[in-house]
């Protein structure tokens, strides 16, 4: 699927746009949260505009497994000794407000359970 022009992340991905890139590989970027909610918060976006987890369906397999495996190089790599939260959002009831796949790595502070 083509990069989409106008989306934020897609523009952080072709270095459009600034961002503190903490970990990249051949299927996703990670980068610095401008707005952090730990100590560490980390987001992992596919470099491929998938808009969110509900469309992994559409891709191949070995497309998603990649993805994953970024998700997991980038979070144990920025993670604290205690652990790590890695969280999508989907739709307007998560707060989701950019429409291309990113999963948040939150760590470095006790993380409530149920998120509010
Ligand atoms: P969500 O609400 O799950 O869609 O998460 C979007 C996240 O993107 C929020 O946590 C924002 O703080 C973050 N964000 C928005 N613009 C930027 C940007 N230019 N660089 C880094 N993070 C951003
Ligand atoms: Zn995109």
């Amino acid at each position: 699927m083509a990069d989409n022009a106008d989306c934020l992340f897609c523009r952080i991905v072709r270095g459009e746009v600034p961002a503190k890139v903490v970990y990249e590989d051949d299927a996703v970027v990670a980068f610095a949260d401008l707005n952090p909610q730990a100590p560490t918060h980390v987001l992992v976006v596919p470099r491929e505009h998938i808009p969110d987890v509900t469309q992994f369906g559409a891709y191949p397999p070995e497309v998603i497994g990649a993805v994953m495996q970024g998700v997991a190089a980038a979070a144990d790599q920025v993670r604290a000794p205690g652990g790590f939260r890695a969280v999508a959002n989907v739709g307007p009831d998560s707060g989701q407000s950019v429409m291309h796949l990113h999963f948040h790595v939150l760590s470095g502070r006790r993380l409530a359970w149920p998120p509010g």
